[in-house]
């Protein structure tokens, strides 16, 4: 039995992560940690029996539960998730990685620790799940590019009229996955999008220029490589994280899932079409940051988490988001090679500013 412990494990993937778990029967839960959904730790505490149980971002206790592991699944939400990933990295353990926030804000910093320090990371996210299984350890020298694919969310042919009168509730409605609130909003705006490819870029070590995105409504291809050779190797499964959720946790091998098998004459047809970023203002925000580098992509993230929460509190409108973000990121000052705590400065200064903003 190898040891694991779930960070985030009451939310959409942290749940599906201890189905999967359980339908292993080859993992022992030694940790549990949530943001605040006590009753549902209590309920998971009780099922799995973990030597420990964290609540928020109780120092100590986070440590020790990703010490004690053989794998560490991080699959808490936003910044918060840096941490837990600086610790895992640093505790050389086999990372099973859904939180994609901590690559955004940290790339270059998580870069040079994994020089350091002989860690995994396995991605979790579906289309760098994808990647990770069409790469397969081939020489990133074969790869021409890597085609990221996107749903387009819910709002893919909407007019900007339109766009400027969407509900809390039109935004939750995400066409093909079903998720947490945060990365629903992400999906909408499209900023999930332009975090992909930051993620991308890191986890891979492909060039940006080398990163395409494809609408794809059906989300049944995760994403595809192009090599040099001119052959593409894609991923399809259903919409359903247990898949990717388990590769992370089996790689290398392959187990039998209890996710449902694409019958592809049901699907009848799929569909690509190019991406117009037009309408999506905190897509190319995202890329923006990245090329800017430094603190501010804590600053665009930290600026969309508060606008995010703002949002969904029916406080401000769906097109503000991008607004305030820009307004966070005009007013921050770049501090280039920025180490752990300027990125944690930036991450707070920018939350505060965008807190107060109306
Ligand atoms: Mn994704």
């Amino acid at each position: 039995m190898k040891k694991i412990s779930v960070l985030g494990s009451t939310g959409s993937i942290g749940t599906s992560a201890l189905d999967v778990i359980t339908h292993l029967n080859n993992f022992k839960v030694i940790g549990l940690s949530a943001n605040k959904n006590k009753s549902l730790l209590k309920k998971q505490a009780k099922k799995f029996k973990p030597e420990i149980t964290a609540v928020g971002r109780s120092g100590l206790k986070n440590i020790s539960l990703i010490s004690k592991a053989d794998v560490v699944l991080i699959s808490v939400v936003g910044a918060a998730g840096l941490i837990p990933l600086v610790n895992a990295i640093k505790l050389k353990k086999k990372i099973a990685l859904a939180n994609k926030e901590a690559i955004v804000i940290a790339g270059d910093l998580i870069a040079e620790l994994l020089k350091k320090y002989p860690a995994k990371i396995i991605p979790v996210d579906s289309e760098h799940s994808a990647i990770f299984q069409c790469i397969d350890g081939k020489n990133p020298k074969e790869i021409s590019k890597i085609i990221l694919t996107a749903s387009g969310g819910p709002f893919r042919n909407y007019s900007k009229k339109d766009l400027s009168e969407v509900k809390v509730k039109d935004v939750l409605k995400h066409p093909t996955w079903k998720m947490g609130r945060k990365i629903t909003v992400d999906s909408a705006t499209m900023i999930n999008k332009g975090f992909e490819v930051i993620e991308a870029h890191y986890l891979f070590g492909i060039p940006y220029e080398k990163i395409e995105i494809v609408i794809h409504p059906q989300s049944i291809v995760h994403s595809a490589v192009e090599f040099v050779d001119g052959s593409i190797i894609s991923q399809m499964s259903r919409t359903d994280m247990r898949i990717a959720i388990q590769y992370a946790l089996t790689y290398p091998e392959r187990k039998i899932s209890t996710v449902k098998k694409l019958d592809l004459p049901s699907l009848g047809k799929l569909e690509f079409f190019n991406f117009s970023t037009g309408n999506f203002p905190c897509f190319e925000l995202a890329l923006t940051s990245a090329r800017i580098g430094g603190t501010m992509p804590a600053v665009l993230n930290a600026a969309n988490e508060v606008a995010v929460k703002k949002f969904l509190e029916g406080k401000i409108r769906f097109l503000q988001i991008p607004k305030f973000i820009e307004k966070a990121m005009k007013k921050h000052r770049v501090k280039k090679n920025p180490d752990l705590e300027d990125i944690l400065d930036a991450d707070f200064e920018t939350r505060k500013f965008v807190e107060e903003m109306k």
